[in-house]
Formats: C-alpha cells, sequence, structure tokens
C-alpha cells in the first residue's frame, strides 16, 4: 500500500503561483478561496533578513487533529494511502476542523457548504496522474509519491537533503516536507 508525501523544495520555488492556478482550476475552489497558497516568509532581525517562499497546504497529517475532531466522522484518515478526505454527505459545516487544523488548511466552500481542503489530487492519483499543482509547477519545486517506494522523487528527496516538517512540536505527524533555501526551518 502507498504512503503518499509530498516534498516542496523551497530553493526551487520561483513564485510563479502555477500552482495555486492549477489547483483551483483542478478543484473549482470558489474565488476567493484556496487549498494551497505560496507564502513570503521572512527570519531574522533587521538588517539581517532573508526571505523564503514557502508553499503551503493540507499535510495529510498521521496524527490529524482535524479528524478527531469531527464529530460527525465526515473527516477521515483514508487506511490505505493516508490520505486525510472529507465524506461531504456527513459534513454539517461546524467548523470543528477549521478550528482544530494548527495549518489553517481548511476553509468551509462557500459555494457548497461543506469542509473543504486539498486532497492530493484524490481523483488524479487513481488515473496514475500527479497532483495538479504538482504536475504544472515549473520550477520542479513539488514533488509527490510514496515513500515506501525507495525510487520515487520524494524518497530520492528526502535521502539526499535536509528536510523538516511545519510545526513538528504539535505533534500532528504531517506528509508535507520542506527542503528550506536557507538551512533549517524557524
Ligand atoms: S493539515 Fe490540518 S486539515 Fe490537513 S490533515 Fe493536518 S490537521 Fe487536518
Ligand atoms: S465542518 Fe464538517 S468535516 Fe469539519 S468537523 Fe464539522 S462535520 Fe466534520
Amino acid at each position: 500500500m502507498p504512503k503518499y508525501a509530498m516534498v516542496i523544495d523551497q530553493r526551487r520555488c520561483v513564485a510563479c503561483m502555477a500552482c495555486v492556478v492549477a489547483c483551483k482550476k483542478e478543484n473549482e475552489v470558489p474565488p476567493e478561496q484556496y487549498r494551497t497558497r505560496v507564502v513570503e516568509k521572512t527570519e531574522g532581525e533587521f538588517p539581517l533578513l532573508r526571505m523564503e517562499l514557502r508553499s503551503e497546504l493540507c499535510n495529510h497529517c498521521d496524527n490529524p487533529p482535524c479528524v478527531y475532531n469531527c464529530p460527525t466522522g465526515a473527516s477521515y484518515k483514508r487506511k490505505e494511502d493516508g490520505l486525510v478526505l472529507l465524506k461531504k454527505y456527513r459534513c454539517v459545516g461546524c467548523k470543528s476542523c477549521l478550528a482544530a487544523c494548527p495549518y489553517d488548511a481548511r476553509y468551509i466552500n462557500e459555494e457548497k457548504g461543506y469542509a473543504d481542503k486539498c486532497t492530493f489530487c484524490e481523483h488524479r492519483i487513481k488515473e496514475g496522474k500527479e497532483p495538479a499543482c504538482v504536475a504544472t509547477c515549473i520550477g520542479r519545486s513539488r514533488m509527490f509519491g510514496d515513500l515506501d517506494d525507495p525510487k520515487s522523487s520524494v524518497s530520492i528527496a528526502l535521502r539526499e537533503n535536509h528536510a523538516e516538517v511545519l510545526l513538528q512540536a504539535a505533534g500532528t505527524k504531517p506528509r508535507v516536507y520542506y527542503i528550506k533555501r536557507f538551512g533549517k526551518p524557524e
């Protein structure tokens, strides 16, 4: 069974936002809402400042507070591949998952009423394709694949580079890894 993950090489991001646009088109995300975004992060103290570009999305956590706090069982972690998904018909829009997620990865879809977020383009994976954001990334900053396959791009990237997850201390065990442009994360 695959163990899907994403690796984001921040050294290769050129902030073109193609991933953001591809995601919105692929997943019919409402105009003012986002499943993924690219944000600027400034580190250090003046005058020694440096800026990183960081793609953010649902981390498909192995220890997902959004799932544990969903009162209806709408949010769940799929056993066969670890994706954190939603049974839309069960979602009552109570926002408990939004409050529980420390990554601000969810939103209530303003057109459909349920708690939406990145699915790693589960519908594309089923067809043997990469998530839309990965397929469109011109800098090859975003990589997607199976951590249990030593030949996958994500396994190779994690073997060859120092990578970290966001908010490791939160204990959510994310499956999105970051290779930073400037050394270790804050
Ligand atoms: S990033 Fe947030 S929404 Fe995604 S699995 Fe983790 S806690 Fe849930
Ligand atoms: S908004 Fe939907 S998915 Fe989120 S906790 Fe409530 S019922 Fe569960």
